[in-house]
């Protein structure tokens, strides 16, 4: 019933030019692929090359990030309508390198959820504890916390995608294992069921991310409550990420 959604965030690699190729390399190689979505998350500046080369190959295209007001004195940041304008589909919102590096709150989340969905973008949202709070036992409290801020202006009948991405394991060659993983997916969709309805959390992908590999991924996605993987370092190789959107079912 969930469709799986393999996403690449490139982060701040592959400058146009460079994008472009890859984007091409992707087109070609991903273009018998069925039965999964696919969507990749390029630098800014990339977004017009890597969605003219992606036209209609059915990869769809998103933005790393965004600014919750649609326009106005803010240098340097993006809005949702731009994205739209360029012809992204989903958007990234709180990313754990936003959150960590670049000081984003859960309040910011919330306000950028709701200016994708008005801009007619599906936000993915990402969740995840440190290693702190991992230890401190407090990985569901903290989730619990991000998801309410995050999807706090959300309504009901509102597509949006979450991200369970534990801060210990993005770039780190960590991965949560399999169990680690399937406890909190599943605490995330018993989440939605209680401050949604049982429909939308049954409906409701949600991704896993932090160090996602070809190693990893077939044992990740045999996991009931896991409907797709959002992938950083090995969305910038053509094999890996071929073989992590070929994930055996
Ligand atoms: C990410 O950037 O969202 C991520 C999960 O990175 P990595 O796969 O490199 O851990």
């Amino acid at each position: 019933m969930r469709t799986p959604l393999i996403a690449g965030n490139w982060k701040m690699h592959l400058a146009p030019t460079e994008a472009r190729k890859y984007a091409i390399r992707l087109r070609v190689r991903l273009a018998d692929v069925r039965g999964r979505d696919i969507l990749v998350f390029p630098p800014f500046t990339a977004l017009p090359a890597v969605i003219e080369e992606l036209g209609r190959s059915g990869i769809a295209c998103g933005g790393q990030n965004l600014h919750w007001e649609k326009q106005g004195a803010f240098t340097g940041e993006i809005s949702a309508p731009f994205l739209a304008d360029l012809g992204c589909s989903h958007v990234l919102v709180g990313h754990s390198e936003r959150r960590h590096i670049f000081g984003e709150t859960d309040e910011d989340c919330g306000r950028k959820t709701r200016a994708a969905l008005d801009a007619g973008l599906t936000p993915i949202l990402c969740v995840g504890e440190t290693l702190e709070q991992r230890e401190a036992d407090a990985t569901r409290q903290v989730i619990e916390r991000q998801l309410a801020a995050g999807l706090k202006p959300v309504q009901e009948d509102e597509k949006f995608v979450l991200a369970y991405e534990p801060v210990w394991a993005i770039g780190t060659g960590r991965t949560a294992s399999p169990e680690q993983a399937d406890e909190v997916h599943r605490h995330i969709r018993a989440w939605l069921g209680s401050r949604f309805t049982p429909d939308l959390a049954a409906r409701v992908r949600i991704l896993y991310g932090g160090s996602v590999k070809p190693e990893n991924v077939d044992d990740l996605m045999k996991l009931p409550d896991l409907d797709g993987v959002l992938v950083g370092g090995a969305a910038l190789n053509a094999d890996s990420f071929d073989r992590i959107v070929r994930f055996l079912p």
